[in-house]
C-alpha cells in the first residue's frame, strides 16, 4: 500500500480530511474526476471577478471551532448575504423581516406585522406536515404565495405539499429590520476566492485531477489502506438498489460590459413563470472591487436553472423526502458493511449540508478515525 488515505473528491469534506490526515503524519492522495479542486465551492477568475462556477457559496457559521479552522486558510471579507426577491417585477427584502412585511402589507410596527401573520397562520392547525404548511404557519399565506411557493417549486421540481418542512426552516423570520439572510455569528467570502482557500488546505498533498475513482475502483483501492469517498453513495454501489433523487442546477453565465446589472449579489425570482430561480452577480460578493480595491468596469452574472438530476449531470441537492430517505437508509446499511472506507459529505451522506456543517463533520470524522 502506497498511501494511508485515498481521498475521493477534492471538495470541502475531502480537503479537510486530507489536511488533517497529512497533519497527523499520514500519506495522502486526493483524486477528483473534475479538472479542478474545490468541488462545488470552486471559483474561477474572470475580469478580476471570482465567479462561483457551481453557484453562490456564502460562508456562514455559529460554530467558533469551524470559523477558527477555516480562517487558517483564508482571510474572509465582511460580506453579508441579503438577497432580494423579485415577484413579477416587484421587489421584496429577504429573509422575511420587517422590511418584507412593510412591502407586503404596508404594516409599520412589529405588532402590526405579528398580528397580520397571526391572522394568516390560523388556517394551519396542528403540527405542520410539509413545507407548505410550515411556510404558512411561519409567515402566512400572502408571503407563501408570492415569495415561497413559486421559487420552491422551481428549485425542487415538486409541490410544496410534497416537500419536507425542514427546508423552509433554514430561513429566519424576524420582527426587526434586518436583511441578513443568516442567523450566524460569522459570515463572509474568502478573499482571493474559494479555490485559493482549498489550495491552501491541500498544500503539500498530492492531488490528481481528471481522475475517476469509480472507473478504476479496484486499482485505486489497492493504493491505500483507507478510502474517504465523497461522491454519491448510490453511484458507489452501482445504483444497485435504485437511484437516489437529486436536484441539479444549470448556470447561464454572461460577462456584461457594464459595471452594475442588478445592484446585489443575489436576486431570487419567486414567481412560477420566470424560468430561472435566481440571478447571481458575482462581483458583489466582493463589493465590486478587484484585489487592489479598484472598481471593476464589467460584471459577470449567472442565471440559475434547477432541474431533476439525470445521469451525466452534476448532483447538487439531495431530495430529503421520505421515499429517498428510506432508500438512503438501505444504502447506508451497505456502506456500513464495507471495510476500510469512510463515506462523507453532501453526496456521500445524502444530506443537505451547509459548508460549515461539512467542515464540522469532516473534522469530527478525522478526529475519530485518524490514528
Ligand atoms: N426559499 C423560498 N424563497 C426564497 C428563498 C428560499 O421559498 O426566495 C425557500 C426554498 O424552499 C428553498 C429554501 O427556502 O429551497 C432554502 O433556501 P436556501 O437559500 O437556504 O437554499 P440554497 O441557497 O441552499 O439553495
Amino acid at each position: 500500500m502506497k498511501y494511508d488515505y485515498l481521498i475521493v473528491g477534492a471538495g470541502l469534506y475531502g480537503a479537510v480530511f486530507a489536511h488533517e490526515a497529512k497533519k497527523a503524519g499520514k500519506s495522502v492522495l486526493v483524486i477528483d474526476k473534475r479538472p479542478n479542486i474545490a468541488g462545488n465551492v470552486y471559483t474561477k477568475e474572470t475580469e478580476g471577478i471570482h465567479v462561483h462556477i457551481y453557484g453562490a457559496h456564502i460562508f456562514h457559521t455559529n460554530n467558533k471551532q469551524v470559523w477558527d479552522y477555516i480562517t487558517q486558510f483564508a482571510e474572509f471579507n465582511r460580506f453579508t448575504n441579503s438577497p432580494v426577491a423579485n415577484y413579477k417585477g416587484k421587489l421584496y427584502s429577504l429573509p422575511f423581516n420587517m422590511y418584507t412585511f412593510n412591502q407586503m402589507w404596508g404594516v409599520v410596527t412589529p405588532e402590526e406585522a405579528a398580528s397580520k401573520i397571526e391572522e394568516q397562520r390560523k388556517e394551519i392547525t396542528g403540527e405542520p406536515q410539509n413545507l407548505e404548511e410550515q411556510a404558512i404557519s411561519l409567515v402566512g399565506r400572502d408571503i407563501y404565495e408570492k415569495l415561497i411557493k413559486g421559487y420552491t417549486e422551481k428549485q425542487w421540481g415538486r409541490a410544496c405539499k410534497e416537500l419536507p418542512a425542514f427546508i423552509i426552516k433554514r430561513l429566519p423570520v424576524r420582527l426587526t429590520f434586518d436583511n441578513n439572510y443568516f442567523n450566524a455569528l460569522y459570515q463572509g467570502i474568502p478573499v482571493g476566492g474559494y479555490t485559493k482557500m482549498v489550495e491552501n488546505m491541500l498544500s503539500g498533498i498530492e492531488v490528481r485531477l481528471n481522475t475517476d475513482y469509480l472507473e478504476n475502483k479496484s486499482e485505486f483501492d489497492q493504493l491505500a489502506e483507507t478510502v474517504v469517498y465523497t461522491g454519491a453513495i448510490d453511484a458507489y454501489f452501482g445504483f444497485r438498489l435504485g437511484a437516489l433523487e437529486y436536484r441539479s442546477v444549470r448556470f447561464e453565465t454572461e460577462l456584461l460590459d457594464k459595471p452594475n446589472f442588478q445592484g446585489n449579489a443575489a436576486v431570487n425570482y419567486t414567481d412560477r413563470e420566470t424560468p430561472w430561480t435566481r440571478i447571481i452577480e458575482h462581483k458583489w460578493f466582493e463589493f465590486g472591487k478587484d484585489a487592489n480595491g479598484n472598481d471593476l468596469p464589467k460584471t459577470v452574472i449567472s442565471r440559475e436553472y434547477s432541474s431533476e438530476w439525470k445521469p451525466g449531470d452534476e448532483p447538487y441537492y439531495p431530495v430529503n423526502d421520505e421515499k429517498n430517505g428510506a432508500l438512503y437508509a438501505e444504502y447506508k446499511k451497505l456502506a456500513d458493511a464495507e471495510k476500510n472506507i469512510i463515506f462523507g459529505g453532501r453526496l456521500g451522506e445524502y444530506k443537505y449540508y451547509d459548508m460549515d456543517a461539512v467542515i464540522a463533520s469532516a473534522l469530527e470524522k478525522a478526529k475519530r478515525c485518524i490514528r
